[in-house]
């Protein structure tokens, strides 16, 4: 649409930014027939971050599912240059380097993983490596990984590309059009105020890349990222001219990248000095309004160590010269992952905060988005990717800074599991803080709240010797084994003050519940249920417990990194469905300690006069009683398959309750315990975790956890029919317990699981369980292959491990030891 054509006044969705993310998802819309889209653009297209990336699409990320939607960028570039479109898509091979040991161990794990995608990732030698790249120096390198279908591309071809198609099919693009407002109304977009006049509209993307932030503070809602400058070089020509044609490569250990271009390089780098551009500790990002198609001034300081670290990969780096600098802003999230989905507002959706990995992504981003927009949901599980899971700390521009920043700095380390961030810590606190400081408790971060993993000081009653081998070894102590035993010998005290609580309430409350739910929640006052909340293609988009407090209010509680997500999911629900409900974040108003194990009725009941027997206070269910001087909800749930209660407790008497069952109980046994211990007990009983045993690409069948779903329910609720059809067709998977034989050769998530020689799954968690003194993992089974009984192996950094197929629950199968 030429800039003297007149702008519609309405259009159905419209997309804000002519990037790669604006064009990617405008032709992916179309595709699938939503053709009424108008891409809207201030400048000119590709004259935001796009048109001065560095063009690498490397496919391996830390996350499967973005590693799937770079795959399928992938194939869509490849698709795209077989047309008649120019995109500049050399699929040049992309190389990893090793320089460290630990990071070989990495790339190994990579390796196995990628099995599980079929990803063609494998080892090559530091020889093998130069071969293909042979500007490089082998020093200090120890192996390397190398994938064929990697490679590079021109970015502002590849949105002009995706922008033609789109316009090809009937979406319209409208340059130089600045969005200068959002009209928003009763929670929702109806439409944006642009400098050539207003359009009316349902669905609003907002794929304004560093601009995002501002765009979406015109509707209200605060998207964390942080512009902050990112630098390559362009060298000179390299003398004499290499004829081969060269693969990317990097090396992580030395925070560099290179790509071939034309006769010379281009290299980049993440330093551990890096600088935001425009968002400071006290304001938020300020753009300047007329910073289109500019750069920022080279920074050389800034470029030194990288420079550096560049020429001693590669010498040649020295002497051919640079012949420019790029700087440019790119978005950065506190995490490194994407902000993609549906804010609070309905109808507005954002995808920005692609931290320098834009170009990769945008396909998988485009096909995500236009999924999400169009059928209500995407079909990958994109939990990691979804703008939702930010908490609310995450309105302050500084605890934001701190955590994006250091983001940036860590982007190239090695992530180990249970490896802890330090910007903005400690945040959120459980009123029981100080005595778990006192008694050495090592505390793990997650949402901003500091949580207990272990008990140093419970470590002497460990045993050393089971330390896992290998990473899972690495953030360990024999505390955890300490704390599992004694919760099963006797009781174990968990402060779980960082669960996300929900209180729903109003005239609705029921029928929304009933509806959101594939359990039955809305039975009797003082009921516990656990439920799955599905989607509607039977995926399990979360789960959670439902207390019945009254007629028309309940209490839902959930994982502590789950509640932004959660709460979101739930108020779209009640808009949708237009429910007269409130819907209250209550995460802070109480904390909650789980009392867990054989003693701890007794231990209980000499700390209350309410009836404690399990007649008078059964499984599953909940009740207020007071708890020596604290009033306290109790509800009889377990999460380690021992009997036991979670008892809510309004924050201000947390620390006297704490104090109060620690007092009662040291004398009769009572340990107090970390994450890990429950992380333990769980595995032992089959507990599923959602976002790694179940997520929206699952279903509660093969979960096995059919008892919740409830097909009769008069009704129904979101998903029921795709259950109905699940159900109809029957399994090709089920979710398994697996031991391996070694018990010393603990996973850590995603390792390939292989039957006879062929890869038929991937492990969703796993870990040792210190009373079946066992290593066990789950994993997604073809049914085939899922009979208790059934040998197999499990790839940990490139060693089999072999295994079997577990009859589940490993631990008391009849659950005598919770319905006692
Ligand atoms: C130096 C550098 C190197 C990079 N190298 C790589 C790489 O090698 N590989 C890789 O995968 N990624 C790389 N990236 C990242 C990649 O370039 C980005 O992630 C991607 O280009 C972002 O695309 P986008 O569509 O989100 O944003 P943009 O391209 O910035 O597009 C946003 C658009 O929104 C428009 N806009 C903003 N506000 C408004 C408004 N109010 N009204 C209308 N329009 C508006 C802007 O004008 C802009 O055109 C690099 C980034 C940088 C900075």
């Amino acid at each position: 649409m030429a800039a003297d054509q007149e702008l519609p006044s309405s259009a159905r969705v419209v997309v804000i930014g002519g990037g790669v993310g604006g064009a990617s998802i405008a032709y992916h819309l179309a595709e699938l027939g939503e053709r009424d889209v108008l891409v809207v653009e201030r400048a000119e297209l590709t004259s935001g971050s796009t048109f001065h990336s560095a063009g690498l699409v490397g496919q391996l990320r830390a996350d499967p599912a973005l590693t799937r939607m770079n795959m399928y960028s992938v194939e869509l570039y490849r698709r795209l240059k077989k047309g008649e479109h120019q995109l500049g898509w050399i699929e040049s091979g992309g190389i990893k380097l090793a320089s460290t040991p630990e990071r070989l161990e990495e790339i190994r794990r990579q390796i196995s993983w990628a099995r599980t995608y079929d990803l063609p990732l494998h080892e090559i030698s530091a020889a093998e490596a130069q071969d293909l790249f042979p500007l490089m120096d082998t020093e200090g390198v120890v192996g390397a990984a190398y994938l064929e279908s990697d490679g590079y591309l021109d970015p502002s071809q590849l949105c002009y590309a995706l922008a033609a198609m789109a316009r090809s099919s009937g979406v319209r693009i409208a340059e130089r059009t600045r969005v200068l407002g959002l009209d928003v109304r009763d929670s929702r977009v109806r439409g944006v105020r642009t400098d050539r006049g207003d359009v009316e509209c349902e669905v609003v993307v907002n794929c304004g890349g560093v601009f995002a932030a501002e765009i979406a503070r015109m509707a209200g809602v605060r998207v964390p990222l942080v512009p902050m400058s990112h630098q390559y070089v362009v060298t000179g020509p390299i003398t004499p001219r290499i004829e081969k044609p060269l693969p990317t490569l990097r090396d992580p250990d030395l925070l560099v990248y290179f790509r071939p271009e034309v006769d010379g390089l281009v290299m980049g780098g993440y330093e551990r000095n890096p600088e935001p551009w425009t968002a400071t500790a006290r304001t938020y990002d300020a753009v300047p309004a007329d910073f289109n198609g500019r750069l920022l001034p080279p920074n050389w300081d800034r470029l030194e160590e990288i420079a550096a670290n560049a020429e001693r990969r590669v010498p040649i780096m020295g002497a051919i010269g640079v012949r420019t600098v790029i700087n440019g802003p790119e978005a950065f999230t506190p995490d490194n992952e994407f902000c993609l989905g549906e804010t609070d507002v309905a109808g507005f959706f954002v995808a920005a905060g692609f931290c320098a990995h834009g170009i990769a992504g945008a396909g998988g981003i485009g096909r995500v988005m236009a999924e999400w927009i169009v059928a209500g949901e995407p079909s990958f599980d994109v939990w990691h990717m979804d703008l939702n899971r930010f908490g609310a700390q995450y309105g302050s521009p500084s605890y934001t800074l701190k955590r994006t920043v250091e983001n940036y700095q860590s982007y190239y380390d090695i992530p180990y599991p249970g490896v802890q961030r330090q910007a903005g810590r400690p945040l959120r606190v459980s009123a029981a803080y100080a005595w778990h400081q006192a008694n050495q408790a090592h505390f793990g971060e997650k949402a901003g709240w500091e949580r207990v993993d272990w008990y140093e000081s419970n470590s002497a009653a460990g045993d050393p010797t089971l330390r896992p081998r290998g990473w899972a070894g690495r953030y360990w102590s024999p505390a955890i084994g300490a704390e599992h035993a004694q919760t099963r010998a006797a009781a174990g005290l968990f402060d779980e003050s960082s669960f996300a609580k929900m209180e729903v309430s109003g005239p609705d409350a029921a029928s929304l519940l009933d509806w959101v739910c594939d359990n039955n929640v809305t039975r009797d006052i003082g009921a516990v249920t656990y439920t799955q909340a599905l989607n509607s293609r039977g995926g399990i988009e979360s789960d959670f417990t439902v207390t019945r407090l009254g007629d028309d209010a309940f209490l839902i509680v959930t994982g502590t990194a789950f509640g932004s997500h959660d709460l979101a999911w739930l108020r779209r629900q009640a808009r949708r469905r237009g429910a007269r409900v409130r819907i209250g974040d209550v995460t802070g108003k109480f904390g909650c300690f789980a009392l867990w194990g054989p003693r701890s009725r007794d231990l209980l009941a000499a700390l209350t006069p309410a009836n404690t027997s399990n007649e008078a206070f059964p499984f599953m269910t909940s009740t207020e009683l007071t708890v020596a001087d604290v009033p306290v909800r109790a509800l009889r749930v377990t999460f380690v398959g021992e009997l036991g209660y979670e008892l809510y407790v309004s924050s201000e008497y947390g620390s006297a309750l704490w104090s109060a069952l620690w007092d009662a109980g040291r004398k009769t046994g009572l340990v107090a315990g970390g994450y890990r211990a429950i992380e333990s007990l769980r595995l032992e009983k089959g507990y599923r975790v959602w976002g790694s045993d179940i997520t929206p690409e699952t279903n509660p069948y093969e979960a096995g956890l059919g008892f919740c779903v409830k097909l009769d329910k008069p009704g129904g609720f979101e998903g029921r029919d795709a259950m109905r059809d699940v159900k109809q067709r029957g399994l090709s998977r089920r979710l398994r317990a697996l031991v391996l034989d070694d018990p010393r050769a603990v996973v850590l998530g995603s390792e390939p699981v292989r039957v006879g020689g062929q890869v038929v799954g991937r492990i969703t968690s796993g870990g040792y369980g210190y009373t079946v003194a066992a290593s066990i993992a789950y994993a997604y089974l073809p049914v085939e292959h899922a009979t208790p009984g059934t040998r197999l192996s499990v790839d940990l950094f490139g060693d089999w491990i072999d295994g079997v197929v577990a009859r589940e629950p490993l631990f008391d199968p009849a659950g005598e030891r919770i319905h006692v």
